[in-house]
């Protein structure tokens, strides 16, 4: 039997490690049998061509790498207002429902922002890439649904840790994001938090991806 795969729900360059969730930074670029999402970034409004970042976006929908739209999402620690933040966000989450693909959100000091506009979704998965917020923000998040997504962050912050080691297995996911490491060093630390062996882990983090997924992760060549 195949053994249970690590899961990379959000990275920025394939690892070749499990299953890898390749945000694509390059429209332009080739990604070969890779698992991808793909949206516009909250960095990088005011510095593209909107409009056609969003029709690539579009145009990513018809092919079957595409498991998700982001990252998108919100930023308070940066100058670009946040309407228009909420605005491009809003044609991404439009997209993301039509093609029925989760969302991968960025989002830092907007979880509240966040909580206005999934209290009226239950039409896709949002999933939180680098959650770093408090219990009673995760708590908050997860009673409607969302996925929660944790990286790095976990293996420093203290207050993190008691969050992860609390929440319930189907709503956690595991990821890399821009930092050098590999996914199964992110495992080994998660699985001692929440006392759990390894395979036990990645048996759960494989559940949630596949319920959250359905089919469209096995288009990994
Ligand atoms: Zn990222």
């Amino acid at each position: 039997m195949m053994q249970t795969p690590f899961v990379n729900i959000h990275t920025h360059t394939a690892k070749n490690c499990g299953v890898e969730l390749v945000n694509i930074d390059n429209f332009d670029a080739v990604l070969n049998g890779t698992f991808v999402s793909a949206g516009l970034h909250p960095w990088k409004i005011g510095k593209c061509d909107h409009q056609q970042t969003i029709e690539s976006i579009e145009n990513w929908c018809c092919n079957s790498q595409i498991a998700a739209i982001g990252e998108t999402g919100i930023d308070r620690a940066i100058d670009t207002s946040i309407s228009l933040q909420m605005n491009i966000f809003e044609t991404q989450l439009d997209i993301a429902k039509r093609y029925r693909l989760p969302l991968i959100i960025h989002c830092v000091r907007a979880y509240s922002d966040f909580l206005q506009v999934i209290k009226n979704e239950s039409a896709t998965t949002f999933i939180f890439h680098g959650f770093n917020g408090n219990s009673h923000t995760a708590y908050q998040l997860l009673t409607h649904g969302t996925m929660l997504s944790f990286g790095a962050n976990l293996l420093k912050n203290n207050k993190l840790q008691d969050v992860f080691k609390a929440i319930p297995n189907d709503c956690i996911f595991l990821e890399t994001d821009t930092k050098e490491m590999n996914i199964s060093d992110i495992y080994n630390f998660a699985a001692a938090l929440r006392n759990v062996s390894i395979d036990d882990l990645k048996q759960i983090i494989f559940n949630n991806l596949t319920r959250i997924f359905g089919n469209r992760w096995t288009t990994i060549g």
